[in-house]
């Protein structure tokens, strides 16, 4: 249940309907807008149903949330969330890139990308220590060594860290080194590891699983959500559909549907959707011409080399010049890079 209150309704009375909820073995959920606040109430619907909240003090109308999702709903926060990480905030005006290795390597190239990123333009170093491979044969990643990378990194050009945890036993580690979590699209319903960053307070980019629905990608972040933690970042990477000319299928519509089901911020993330580097530039363009918020984007000095995703991958020089072609694009829709 939605529970909207008056303009003018105290302090008090907001704590008195949050006893009343409680008392009743229910969440309570607060939401204060700059004109209203409002309060979910979260649990047993047929205890929801008992409570009387138009007759409580301070309240003004009261509305049944009809969707699955609760707190990931545009419906019980209408405003669209902002997530601050430093000096960088997700989901205003200004369009966060987040680009890196798909891998930290053994080797110098984290830190070559991350100056290079930089002066581009990014405001976000991804890479990942630990690696979902397909195959158990291939690089699995670094581990806490390429966390420790990729701190050293953020320490040299102040660039926030996005990192990749697979498993509940790792949150605690990658925590204490990265400023947001990853959830990558095959742990997108891996729950109790959903559950288990949810516990903590920094930002989570949950990655659409493959094969998940909109309904059970907000599903997936209503998981986080319902542990305390209410910064998470929709990322839409790439569905799996009939088409094989590219390695996924880019669904670009998630990003207007998102933005209209939740107020959680929205990136796109074109390189896993194509595995093709060819086809980043005009999709990172379609994606800020669609509302996208930001941009996941891989990026090496020598994609040939690179110990996964070479061929998804971009050179220096070419995510200069997306950089720069994805400005106007921004502009035309009243953002900014
Ligand atoms: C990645 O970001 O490197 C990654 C493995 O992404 P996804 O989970 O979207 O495949
Ligand atoms: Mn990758």
């Amino acid at each position: 249940m939605i529970i909207v209150l008056r303009p003018e309704a105290t302090e008090e009375e907001l704590q008195h309907l949050i006893d009343v909820i409680t008392d009743a073995g229910l969440q309570a959920h607060v939401s204060k807008g700059t004109e209203r606040t409002i309060v979910g109430a979260i649990g047993d619907e047929s205890k929801i149903q008992l409570i009387p909240f138009t007759a409580i003090p301070g309240v003004e109308n009261c509305i049944p949330i009809l969707k699955p999702y609760k707190l990931a709903s545009r419906e019980f926060h209408r405003e669209r969330s902002r997530i601050k990480i430093g000096d960088i905030e997700i989901g205003g005006n200004e369009i966060i890139v987040a680009a890196g290795p798909c891998s930290v390597e053994p080797n110098d190239t984290l830190l070559q990308t991350a100056r290079a990123i930089k002066a581009a333009g990014a405001k976000m170093l991804r890479g990942g220590a630990f690696k979902p491979r397909t195959s158990p044969y291939d690089f699995p990643g670094l581990g806490e060594e390429g966390l420790m990378m990729l701190s050293d990194a953020r320490m040299e050009t102040g660039l926030a860290v996005v990192t990749e945890v697979m498993d509940t036993r790792d949150v605690e580690m990658v925590y204490r080194y990265a400023d947001a979590f990853q959830i990558g699209a095959r742990n997108a319903q891996n729950f109790n590891l959903l559950r288990e960053v949810g516990k903590f307070d920094k930002p989570v980019f949950l990655k659409r699983g493959m094969s998940t629905t909109i309904k059970e990608f907000l599903m997936a972040a209503e998981y986080v959500m319902s542990q305390g933690n209410k910064e998470v970042i929709m990322v839409e990477r790439g569905i799996r559909t009939f088409e094989t000319a590219t390695r996924n299928t880019l669904d670009i519509s998630a990003v207007p549907v998102l933005h209209h089901e939740t107020h959680l911020p929205v990136f796109v993330d074109p390189s896993h959707a194509t595995g093709n580097f060819r086809y980043i530039t005009e999709l990172s363009l379609a994606s800020v011409a669609c509302g996208a918020d930001g941009l996941l984007i891989e990026v090496h000095p020598n994609p040939e080399k690179a110990m996964s995703d070479g061929a998804q991958t971009l050179k220096f020089a070419k995510f200069e010049m997306l950089m720069d072609k994805i400005k106007p694009v921004a502009a035309a829709v009243g953002r900014k890079v």
